[in-house]
């Protein structure tokens, strides 16, 4: 069985088309600048070689339109027909309390979609969209959403409501709903297999440390907090997001700065956490290079990043009664051997032992803690294609 996923963002849109025997990737894909000028897509078959196209990609129709014709080129494609595709996975960012698994998508689903678009109006518009131009391109085939929220559906309500005038929750459904949750359920999944015990007997930290970033409490297989509240904005400090701050600097700032709403939340959002914070860039690597030349502001970034994971890390501890396993994830949880020990270091008292030798290590799994340490700590690269690929196809069969 062959299963597109989709990932379709305002001006971008990731493809991966998975063989499901072998749960092996047969081509993947990114158009980006949808609707802006010197759009192109990039694309690769397996077989090493990459392929980028430069055109006009006006609409997120024409992208699929493109990708679609790329997987059946004579020249570089992976299929003969497109009836080989058996149904298509979307990444869905926000599936509001309506959806706390993965579901077909019917007009129904699309209605209840609509409905909570304005808790995510960044994301869940264009996620729609790549559903519609599915349906139109190919209308036989079953299309399955795959929600960023789901999985921390099962938080209990002291988890997830808001101090706020309870009203809000049930007028505009204000409250936490946590993000990431395809990742943070999928390396939960693979730890347990890794340590071989019951994921319903195993209490696991999962960080999901990347561009946006979130740490997560799995408590026998079941999410029961993470960091990641009504946006992805709450929580740790990510690229260029703040992460958690005392709300009433908002007000303070809008004042004292003389700035709208949307100005602050642009702040908030983009000009923010390692950016903001080191003034250099949102991207770790080069924060770390800075901080190696000893800049103070890219140090106190890093220090900031890893203190929040570490704090976040002791709060779910508590919140679980216990901790078995610690696991990093994503971009910098999986390649950044400092941040890991830095999160790491003093942690000695819950029981965690470091292997330096272990966690001299980029990208695999592997666990980086000594065979003596009481909590394992792992690293485990997340593959949230895979999982929306093997819902699709559990969802179709
Ligand atoms: P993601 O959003 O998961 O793609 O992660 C992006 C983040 O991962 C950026 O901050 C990168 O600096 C970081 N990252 C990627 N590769 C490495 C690496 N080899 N070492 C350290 N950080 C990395």
């Amino acid at each position: 069985m062959k299963i597109l996923v989709i990932n379709s963002g305002s001006s971008s849109l990731k493809y991966q088309l998975f063989n499901m025997e072998t749960e092996s990737v047969l081509a993947k894909g990114l158009i980006q600048r949808i609707g802006i000028e010197d759009s192109f897509l990039e694309y690769e078959n397996g077989s090493g070689e990459e392929i980028v196209i430069e055109k006009d990609i006006p609409t997120h129709k024409l992208g699929i339109e493109l990708l679609l014709e790329t997987l059946l080129s004579e020249d570089h494609g992976v299929l003969e027909d497109i009836n080989e595709i058996e149904a298509v996975g979307h990444r869905i960012v926000h599936g509001g309390e309506e959806f706390a698994e993965s579901a077909v998508i019917d007009n129904q689903t699309i209605k209840k979609l609509e409905d909570v678009a304005d808790l995510a109006p960044l994301h869940n518009p264009p996620n729609i969209m790549g559903i519609k131009v599915c349906q139109e391109l190919m209308p036989d085939k079953p299309q399955v959403g795959v929600f960023d929220t789901a999985f921390h559906q099962s938080m209990p309500e002291k988890a997830y409501i808001y101090a706020l005038p309870y009203e809000y929750y049930k007028k505009h459904g204000v409250r936490r709903y946590g993000f990431h949750g395809t990742s943070h359920g999928y390396v939960a999944q693979r730890a347990s297999k890794m340590l071989d015990q019951p994921l319903e007997e195993l209490k696991i930290v999962t960080c999901h440390l990347g561009n946006g970033a979130s740490v997560a409490a799995v408590k026998n297989g079941k999410s029961v907090d993470t960091s990641m509240g009504l946006t992805p904005l709450e929580g740790l400090v990510m690229g260029t997001r703040c992460g958690d701050i005392d709300p009433a600097i908002i007000p303070f700032i809008m004042e004292k700065e003389n700035i709208s709403a949307a100005e602050m939340d642009n702040i908030l959002n983009k000009e923010s956490g390692l950016l903001g914070v080191s003034g250099i860039s949102s991207d770790s690597r080069d924060v770390g290079n800075a901080a190696a030349k000893g800049n103070h502001q890219a140090e106190t970034a890093l220090d900031l990043f890893n203190y929040r994971v570490k704090k976040y890390i002791g709060a779910y501890t508590a919140a679980m009664g216990g901790i078995d396993a610690i696991v990093f994830t994503a971009g910098i949880g999986e390649n950044s051997i400092e941040t890991r020990e830095k999160i790491l270091e003093g942690l000695e008292y819950l029981g965690v032992k470091v292997d330096e030798n272990a966690n001299n290590c980029r990208g695999k799994e592997v666990i980086i803690s000594t065979d003596d340490s009481k909590v394992k700590a792992m690293i485990i690269p997340t593959n949230e294609e895979l999982v929306i690929a093997r819902d699709t196809m559990e969802l179709v069969s």
